[in-house]
């Protein structure tokens, strides 16, 4: 990089995903527009910065009352999308959105478990120069001993089976204009931002925050989500399980090799048991493996087979934006 330009005070916009969360959204936009303007006041964001809620197809109120919130205030816009399309896309589509009028983007969930007063580092990190800052959660203290260990647990092997996720960072980030447009610039379907961002380079940084409990309503994650999610993190960021069962067949088939020998030695020396156990636990052990090859390989076919069609990632259906919003920037 040549030598690092000074930096403008940034347009900010918040991006914040919604998924049926009638019981927060009004809380979350008090909250946030309070810290919006404090920022704002403080001189730490431009004027002219705004929060976008992207509406992830809910199924209650909560369209209508973004949409409350954003006639009463210019602050506010809402980006509605035509359907669920999972916290992933509907964050990207709030990004690619967002990326054509703000300096720095941050996303942030809807019901205010991440700290907010984390931005004011954020923008001190933006400030210094990074193009990206990733909230990292500190310490799970709250989180009882079981939660605390699958997690640890669930990095761990993400990390085993190659995949760059960063971890207790969970799309708490900002990103400036110039990470967003080259974000853009990746057209795959399957797309595991956690795990990408960190592949693109870019100075970043990190900030730590502490993780509330929710505000109201529960958890929109739900276990298949989260299972699916788990999984695209490795088998879209990374090939090594593919490389694993290459490695388990060769053993297998060192296995076999020895084993042949063993039992050719037994045979010409006239030790021909019946060996019903050993037959039976070969056969199923054997099963089993490819079976679980099998699979895994299927999920990156899946995987190339939602590639090739290149569908759109999401699709808008409203957006909800006042015109005068611009005027004072
Ligand atoms: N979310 C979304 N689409 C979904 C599921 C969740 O936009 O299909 C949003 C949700 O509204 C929230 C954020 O993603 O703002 C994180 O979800 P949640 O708080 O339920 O997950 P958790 O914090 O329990 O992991
Ligand atoms: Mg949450």
């Amino acid at each position: 990089m040549s030598e690092m330009e000074q930096r403008q005070v940034p347009v900010l916009y918040l991006v914040v995903p919604c998924y049926n969360e009638e019981e927060v959204v009004e809380k979350s936009a008090s909250v946030m527009g309070d810290k919006i303007r404090r920022l704002e006041r403080e001189g730490k964001i431009a004027k002219g910065s705004k929060i976008m809620f992207v509406n992830d197809g809910s199924k209650d109120k909560t369209l209508y009352l973004l949409h409350q919130i954003a006639e009463a205030d210019k602050m506010f816009s809402v980006v509605s999308l035509a359907g669920n399309y999972g916290h992933q896309s509907a964050i990207l589509a709030g990004m690619m959105t967002a990326r054509q009028y703000a300096d720095a983007v941050v996303t942030i969930d809807a019901d205010l478990q991440q700290d907010i007063e984390a931005l004011d580092h954020f923008l001190a990190r933006y400030m210094d120069g990074c193009e990206v800052v990733y909230g990292v959660r500190n310490d799970r203290h709250s989180d009882g001993f079981f939660k605390k260990a699958t997690a640890t647990a669930y990095y761990k092997l993400m990390h085993m089976l190659g995949s760059t996720v960063m971890t207790n960072h969970a799309d708490y980030r900002l990103m400036s204009k110039k990470a967003l447009n080259a974000l853009a610039e990746y057209k795959e379907t399957n797309l595991f931002l956690r795990g990408l961002i960190p592949t693109m380079g870019f100075p970043s940084d990190v900030v730590y925050f502490d993780v509330k409990a929710r505000e109201a309503g529960h958890s929109k994650y739900t276990l298949s989500k989260m299972m699916t999610l788990a999984l695209d993190g490795i088998t879209s960021m990374s090939v090594r399980p593919l490389r694993l069962i290459a490695g388990l067949g060769f053993l297998v088939c060192i296995f076999s090799f020895v084993m042949c020998i063993i039992s050719l030695v037994d045979w010409v020396n006239g030790n021909n048991v019946p060996g019903y156990t050993t037959t039976l636990i070969v056969t199923l052990m054997l099963g089993g493996i490819t079976l679980l090859s099998l699979g895994i390989i299927g999920e990156y076919v899946g995987k190339i087979y939602m590639e090739t069609k290149h569908r759109p990632r999401y699709i808008i259906d409203t957006l909800v934006w006042r015109e005068d919003a611009q005027e004072d920037r």
